[in-house]
């Protein structure tokens, strides 16, 4: 458990979709939402000291049901979720939870759901039941139905703000904290101040504020105040700097596009 950044359960979105190339990652995301939704401490969740968040992390919350690929005859892993293991869920769901408020299932490898289990699977998502959670992990999203992915939040989880250098990542906590602050004028200043910065170190910030962007949105870090929403804007503005910056647009001209684009309006 890291960050504690939901206010409450009640802030909880009904379905999730967990993307990682990394399953660790995957699940140590799964495991910060599963515990946010049964925790049972008064203010921010998870608190990660209650019982309920213990036995999250244990794996043995009832309220919390793993929903993995099945094991055949002969020991080995199938290579779909089906429909069936998706219905159970869905007649599962109606039911009210054991110990906590609300219950939660996991699918593991979200992408191996055929399609009849993933178009089950939007029956819940279509009309998800009180106090119910799914959260979808898989190495990537696109795999998965587009009408699915579409009543998800979408979660890239990932420890990338390794990325860029020690100098861009300082800019980069800069830049986003004057985003997150909303104050026009001194991005603005901010922006012309730093217009001379050589194409690679340009670059490295904007590699690196994508990578804290990516830490926020997983929870890994605190927001600082920016919405889920604005992380997903700012990530893309970025991500069309980084572009714009690789066919060696000017810095300036760059900066001057995050200074327009970056608070709000993209
Ligand atoms: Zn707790």
């Amino acid at each position: 458990m890291r960050e504690m950044t939901f206010k409450s359960a009640s802030e909880l979105s009904h379905a999730y979709i967990l993307v990682s190339p990394a399953p660790e990652e995957r699940l140590e995301a799964a495991k910060t939402i599963a515990a946010a939704a049964v925790c049972s401490a008064p203010g921010k969740v998870p608190c990660g000291n209650c019982r309920a968040c213990r036995k999250v992390r244990e794996g043995i919350h009832p309220d919390v049901i793993a929903v993995r690929r099945l094991v055949d005859d002969k020991g080995k892993q199938k290579r779909e979720i089906g429909v069936d293991q998706i219905r159970t869920v869905v007649s599962d769901a109606v039911v009210l939870p054991n110990e906590a408020e609300r219950k939660v299932y996991v699918i593991e490898d979200a992408e191996c759901m055929n399609l009849p289990a993933q178009n089950a699977a939007l029956k819940l998502l279509e009309e998800p039941p009180r106090g119910v959670i799914l959260l979808l992990l898989a190495a990537n999203a696109e795999s998965l139905l587009e009408t699915v992915r579409s009543r998800c939040t979408e979660i890239v989880c990932g420890s990338h703000a390794a990325e860029g250098d020690a100098e861009g990542q300082k800019l980069a906590a800069a830049f986003l904290k004057r985003c997150a602050e909303r104050d026009e004028a001194e991005l603005f200043r901010w922006c012309a101040a730093n217009e001379n910065l050589d194409n690679a170190a340009a670059s490295a910030f904007v590699e690196s504020a994508i990578g804290l962007l990516t830490d926020m949105l997983c929870r890994r870090k605190s927001s600082l105040g920016l919405s889920d929403r604005e992380c997903y804007d700012l990530v893309t503005l970025l991500e069309h700097a980084g572009d714009m910056l690789r066919l060696n647009v000017g810095v300036k001209h760059v900066l001057g596009l995050l200074a327009v684009r970056g608070i709000g309006n993209q």
